[in-house]
């Protein structure tokens, strides 16, 4: 309870500094979308903790049924570290897991029609951070969690992972007029994010991480020009209207075909007298 009332507590001050202080004004426009999102945010949180409670409890029972003697072999968690560098150590394995499910939803296309809901937005706010597909949280959960859970990781390590992520989530998306500096090297910073965001590919498969960015780094998909990043973002393809149509939408074919674009009637966007390359028109 006490999580939800910070969470939520945040979430109206973000929103408030969001009104005073914007850092793109035209985001402050309503996109019809708010509704649509809280609800994917709720289904895609429940979720989680449909899973992690799963998670949580499958361990023990099977910790019951089974005889000590053949607990896994890979409980090779330090438990015996300050609870801090437990917790710092759980965010980068985390992130690992973070990262590959994140990138795979980039690069291949029958994973991209589940994480094209969250960037067919067309402004950033703090309201449309928890805006996934049920489908691409699930997966995410599972390639983050599943080593934690393998190496033995405590309830109290899965428990400040999960409220760090929460709230630089929430940070990465807001929509205030803040600079980030040398943060930009370590953690995933709404700059970096708006990145991410952005129509023209080369620049949107980048900066994957969610709380820190030191596998975008090693990977090579960090990205931070010194330019501003783009205040046009969105797909090319069309999402669904309204939260059943967006849960349904990627499992049929002419769903998965609109989510992509690919219509032969898809209106092409012109820029700058360029043809703008957008994630879907591009071997997504
Ligand atoms: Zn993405
Ligand atoms: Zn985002």
């Amino acid at each position: 309870m006490w999580f939800n009332v910070v969470y939520l507590t945040i979430v109206a001050l973000i929103a408030g500094f969001e009104r005073l202080m914007p850092y793109e004004k035209q985001w402050l426009e309503r996109d019809g979308e708010t509704l649509n999102d809280i609800a994917h945010t709720l289904l895609s949180k429940g979720g989680v903790q449909i899973a992690a409670a799963i998670g949580a409890s499958a361990p023990m029972a099977a910790a019951t049924v089974l005889q000590p003697s053949l607990s896994s072999p890979l409980s090779i968690w330090p438990h015996a570290w300050p609870l801090a560098l437990q917790v710092a150590l759980g965010l980068t394995i985390a992130e690992l897991g973070l990262y590959v499910a994140h990138r795979a939803a980039h690069e291949i296309l029958s994973l991209w029609r589940f994480h094209a809901l969250h960037h067919s937005v067309e402004r950033l706010w703090v309201v449309n951070t928890g805006r996934f597909h049920i489908v691409d949280s699930l997966f995410k959960i599972a390639l983050s969690q599943i080593p934690l859970y393998l190496m033995g990781a405590p309830l109290p390590v899965f428990l400040w992972i999960g409220a760090v992520t929460a709230f630089i989530g929430l940070l990465t998306h807001c929509n205030i007029d803040v600079t980030t500096g040398p943060l930009d090297w370590v953690f995933s910073t709404p700059r970096l994010h708006r990145w991410h965001h952005s129509k023209v590919l080369a620049e949107g498969n980048t900066n994957y991480g969610e709380n820190l960015v030191l596998w975008d780094q090693i990977f090579g998909t960090y990205f931070n020009p010194a330019r501003r990043p783009p205040a046009d973002i969105g797909i090319s393809g069309r999402v669904a209207e309204g939260f059943i149509g967006q849960l349904v939408q990627p499992f049929s074919a002419k769903g998965f075909r609109q989510i992509l674009g690919r219509r032969k009637d898809r209106p092409v966007t012109i820029v700058s007298g360029k043809e703008q390359h957008s994630h879907s028109e591009v071997g997504r």
